[in-house]
């Protein structure tokens, strides 16, 4: 390994900025250059990238978002751009890649790899949603900024004696709404892994509101359906004043919290490791607190299981 390039792609992650910082530095602790590729595929296509120093991550780990840039780039999904990304590899001489991002990414990353480039895998994406890995790098931040608007408006709602629904981001996957809710204390959680019954939904705020619970939360995954469209359902069966809050990007931002720095401190200098070893194309993952590493298409062909015991939890809890 003499050049590696290392990139975030898809949806920016707090903590994505430590993984960086780790590949760099961890690089060049081994006397391996590292080209930081600027906007994800796009700047392979377009050979946007920077020979990286010590300095050229200082004062970056504390830091949300992504000081490569991200970017969802169409034209790395055609034969034309993907050669032309292919090209770019070859001319700068680069051994070995490593992606930061979401299944998307990923699959990117293994179409790089099948075409002989050596690559790795470091889960950065906010919705836990690969299935492999117990944690991705910023899922913990955006669980906490979660949490934190949901005691915010908690107090609001409980003050008005009001029922609200706190939607949340998750396309296909849950988690984020399943543990905000649960440490929360939602009431209900409504995710895209299990089935939405608004009669039962109108019963449970009903019933609570006549045992004098003064407000019921509602946490929201975008994936089960869009707040507004709930919420007027729900009035169908009882007539009382819901408001809704889509918390939309804050989620994305922030600093990281400790357990994403961390990770991605780990992971960025595995993934150079892993490089070094000759374990190539393969994703990293958390599992028992430990990481490991995982071959990227078994990884990518993985069905997430969805955590049932914290959702009965959370009805339990919330009687
Ligand atoms: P994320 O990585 O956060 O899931 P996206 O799904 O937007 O985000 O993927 C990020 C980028 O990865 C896309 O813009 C595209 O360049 C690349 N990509 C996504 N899917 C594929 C695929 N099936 N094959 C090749 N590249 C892909």
């Amino acid at each position: 390994m003499r050049t590696i390039g290392v990139l975030t792609s898809g949806g920016d992650a707090p903590g994505m900025n430590a993984a960086i910082r780790a590949v760099v530095r961890y690089g060049i602790y081994n006397d391996i250059n590292v080209l930081g590729i600027k906007k994800g595929y796009r700047g392979l296509i377009d050979n946007d990238m920077e020979k990286m120093d010590l300095s050229s991550v200082a004062d970056i780990i504390h830091r949300g978002g992504t000081t490569l840039g991200t970017a969802r780039c169409e034209k790395f999904m055609t034969k034309e751009g993907f050669n032309e990304a292919l090209e770019t590899i070859k001319y700068r001489d680069i051994d070995g890649l490593v992606v930061i991002g979401g299944d998307g990414s990923f699959r990117g990353a293994k179409e790089l790899s099948e075409a002989g480039v050596k690559t790795i895998g470091i889960p950065g994406t906010i919705d836990n949603d690969l299935a492999y890995t117990e944690y991705t790098i910023g899922f913990s931040t955006a669980l906490e900024t979660i949490l934190d608007a949901v005691t915010k408006i908690r107090d609001t709602s409980s003050s008005h004696e009001r029922t609200i629904i706190i939607e949340v981001m998750g396309r296909n996957c849950g988690d984020l709404a399943l543990y905000s809710g649960l440490a929360g204390g939602a009431e209900m959680v409504l995710i895209p892994e299990a089935k939405i019954d608004i009669e039962n939904i109108a019963e449970k705020i009903t019933s609570g509101m006549a045992r004098g619970k003064k407000h019921s939360i509602i946490l929201l995954a975008e994936g089960a359906g869009d707040a507004y469209d709930i919420r007027d359902k729900i009035n169908k069966f009882i007539d009382i004043p819901i408001r809704c809050t889509v918390l939309g990007y804050i989620q994305r931002g922030g600093t990281p919290v400790s357990y994403d720095r961390l990770l991605g401190s780990r992971m960025g200098a595995q993934a150079v490791k892993c490089l070094i070893e000759g374990n190539n194309n393969v994703v990293l993952g958390t599992k028992d607190g430990k990481i490991f590493h995982m071959d990227i298409e078994k990884a990518l062909n993985m069905k997430k299981k969805f955590d049932s015991e914290a959702f009965e939890l959370t009805k339990i809890l919330s009687i």
